[in-house]
């Protein structure tokens, strides 16, 4: 299969999986020096392959190849792409746990070991900005400095990893870290781990395996 096809596969899953929350996600690919991006205002039934936006990375006034306009958010995905030359494939959503602790504006902290599979002891809140706009971009770049995702301010979350199967995988573990915290703050609020934990587990999940889908524990 080709990155097309596998785009459309990942839109579905996170369909199945909850999370695209009213159709809000877009998934975007490195392909050498473009990027391939979902259409916007595509249900995620009716997107066919060649709906699938391409557009240059060495561009940013938003031109694009194909039948269908990219996502309106292409901007965070472009912007991520060019600045992250670790990450080649972005997943952007309104994740119902992670946007309701974005409009919260909390971090994530160590409530779990999983959250050392996004680089670090925490997961940050970027600042707000409009959608869409290079002022969120630098927002999002700033926040995921050593991490592989973010929250977004009063707006959702953005994960970036090396292959979609593993950028789609963190999209779903970041929204499970936001429900365990949302409904552990309802209980007192976590135990939080240690940096020299999430250090150890970092080593740990390096000795199986980076690309490892999940790590066995
Ligand atoms: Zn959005």
């Amino acid at each position: 299969m080709g990155y097309r096809e596998d785009i459309i596969t990942a839109c579905k899953a996170l369909e199945s999986d909850g999370l695209n929350r009213g159709a809000s996600g877009n998934v975007s690919v490195r392909d050498g020096g473009d990027m391939l991006i979902t259409p916007s205002a595509v249900g995620y039934d009716l997107i066919e392959p060649k709906m699938i936006a391409r557009m240059s990375l060495a561009d940013d006034t938003g031109a694009w190849d194909g039948p269908n306009k990219p996502s309106s958010e292409w901007r965070c995905h472009h912007d991520i792409l060019c600045a992250r030359s670790d990450i080649n494939a972005v997943v952007h959503t309104h994740a119902p746990y992670a946007t309701i602790l974005a409009i919260a504006r909390k971090p994530i902290p160590a409530l779990h070991y999983m959250i050392a599979a996004f680089g670090g002891p925490d997961i940050r809140v970027c600042d707000y900005a409009r959608y869409g706009t290079a002022e969120l971009s630098s927002h999002i770049l700033a926040a995921m400095e050593g991490r592989n995702g973010c929250l977004m301010a009063n707006h959702g979350m953005v994960v970036g990893a090396g292959d979609l199967t593993r950028a789609l995988w963190l999209a779903g573990e970041l929204e499970a870290l936001a429900h365990q915290y949302v409904h552990t703050l309802a209980i007192g609020g976590p135990v939080v781990l240690s940096d020299a934990e999430i250090e150890e587990t970092a080593r740990g999940f390096e000795s199986y395996g980076v690309q490892a889908k999940e790590p066995v524990v």
